[in-house]
């Protein structure tokens, strides 16, 4: 995007910005956005990503709560009719809010990496809304959301991100992809919420509350941490044995778990 007046990067706001050519195509590639599509972009920043997306799609809403930057995009794209801005802080969005549409909205977003975790909770409670979704996040939160059981990766995000989505790391980004550099490593991770969960729990509620139990002292024995929600017995009636850690259990066995807790509360 033409900027007006030079833009200084806010920390708080996690503005580390694209600026890699040859990166900012791969994403463009790997989102393949067709002239049918309403796409919805989180955190628009300089507009690396928008300026591609919003000439190839039907629609584009952009929520940014930098207001600088969210005037910047005011004055650029002020005639076009394919564009809303939200200038607004994305924990707060309510999505649904946003116009229905068929199939679905698609969801992209290089995010500020001190509000993913949130972020992407607050963003499974509207799943429903979303056909997919690509999002740049820290490598390291990419391989929690990914991760299988038995690893030190595994835990309450990929837990909760696999139970709600199917979910592809595509590709890592180097720091130097962006200015100011981060200190970490960045990837790619795309999001395909389930219309039909593989591995429903009878109550949700309910199994957050047991993962995130689990996983508050991951040293512990599944045991000692789930000794709040449920005794030793309800474990091993279950067949799950109560001294295993809290990271070598399945997303399938956390269900069996919570569906018994629903059943004896
Ligand atoms: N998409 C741009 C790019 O790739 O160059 C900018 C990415 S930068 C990592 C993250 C962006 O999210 C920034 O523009 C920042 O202002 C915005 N942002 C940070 N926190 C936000 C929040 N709570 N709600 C909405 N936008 C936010």
């Amino acid at each position: 995007m033409a900027e007006r007046t030079q833009h200084r990067p806010r920390k708080r706001f996690g503005q580390n910005f694209l600026v890699d050519a040859g990166i900012i195509e791969r994403i463009v590639n790997a989102v393949n956005a067709k002239d049918t599509d309403a796409i919805i972009e989180i955190g628009p920043g300089q507009g690396a990503l928008t300026d591609r997306l919003v000439d190839s799609c039907a629609h584009l809403d952009v929520i940014e709560i930098d207001r600088d930057l969210a005037a910047e995009f005011r004055w650029r794209y002020e005639s076009r009719n394919n564009f809303t801005l939200h200038n607004q802080d994305v924990l707060k969005f309510d999505f649904h809010t946003l116009p229905p549409v068929a199939g679905g909205y698609r969801l992209i977003g290089n995010l500020p990496y001190n509000i993913s975790t949130p972020l992407l909770f607050h963003l499974f409670e509207s799943r429903q809304l979303f056909r997919d979704m690509l999002f740049m996040l820290q490598l390291e939160v990419v391989d929690r959301m990914t991760a299988d059981p038995g690893g030190k990766s595994y835990g309450r995000l990929g837990i909760m991100t696999q139970y709600y989505c199917r979910v592809e790391k595509l590709f890592r980004v180097p720091p130097t992809a962006f200015s100011p550099q981060p200190k970490v490593e960045s990837a790619i991770v795309r999001l395909v919420p389930y219309t039909e969960l593989p591995c429903p729990a009878r109550d949700t509620a309910m199994l957050e509350k047991v993962v995130r139990t689990a996983f508050s002292q991951r040293r512990k024995t599944l045991q000692n941490s789930l000794k709040s929600l449920a005794d030793k017995h309800v474990l091993s009636t279950l067949g799950i044995d109560g001294s295993r850690r809290p990271e070598t259990l399945s997303l399938e066995e956390y269900v069996t778990i919570s569906d018994a807790l629903v059943e004896v509360t």
